[in-house]
C-alpha cells in the first residue's frame, strides 16, 4: 500500500498515511484563506484509521458553516496546520496537501468557488 508522510515546516509534527485518499478537496472559502494566509486550502482526506500522527500538536477549533466544529492541528513551534478533523465527516481526517513529501497529489474537487479569489483558478482532473 502507498505510504506517504506529511510534515510541518520545522518537522516536529507529522502524520503518516497508508493507502489512497478518499478525496482531495480544494476549498476557496474565506475561513481557509484566513487560516492558511494563502488563496485557498487543499485537504487530502483519509479515514482516520489510515493515519498515524507523530509529534505534539496544538488545536484550534472553529465552527464550520454546518454549525459543527472543525479541529485544526498545528505545530506549536512553526504553526503549520498539518491535519484537521471535521465533525461533519466523522472518522475523516484532512491533511494539508502542501505538507506532503509526495508532490503527485492533485485536487479531485473544489468547493466554495463563490468565495474564490478571481485569479486563483486551479485545474481539477476530469473537468474542463
Ligand atoms: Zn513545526
Ligand atoms: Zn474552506
Amino acid at each position: 500500500m502507498t505510504q506517504r508522510t506529511a510534515s510541518c515546516s520545522c518537522g516536529a509534527l507529522s502524520i503518516a498515511t497508508e493507502g489512497e485518499p478518499i478525496k482531495v478537496s480544494a476549498c476557496h472559502c474565506v475561513s481557509c484563506q484566513k487560516r492558511t494566509g494563502s488563496a485557498f486550502s487543499v485537504a487530502v482526506f483519509f479515514d482516520e484509521a489510515q493515519t498515524t500522527p507523530a509529534g505534539t500538536a496544538s488545536q484550534y477549533v472553529r465552527l464550520g458553516d454546518s454549525g459543527q466544529p472543525v479541529e485544526f492541528n498545528f505545530c506549536p513551534t512553526c504553526a503549520s496546520t498539518v491535519f484537521w478533523r471535521p465533525a461533519f465527516r466523522p472518522g475523516w481526517i484532512g491533511v494539508a496537501i502542501g505538507c506532503f513529501d509526495d508532490r503527485g497529489l492533485r485536487p479531485t474537487q473544489a468547493v466554495y468557488e463563490h468565495e474564490r479569489l478571481d485569479w486563483a483558478a486551479i485545474s481539477i482532473e476530469g473537468r474542463a
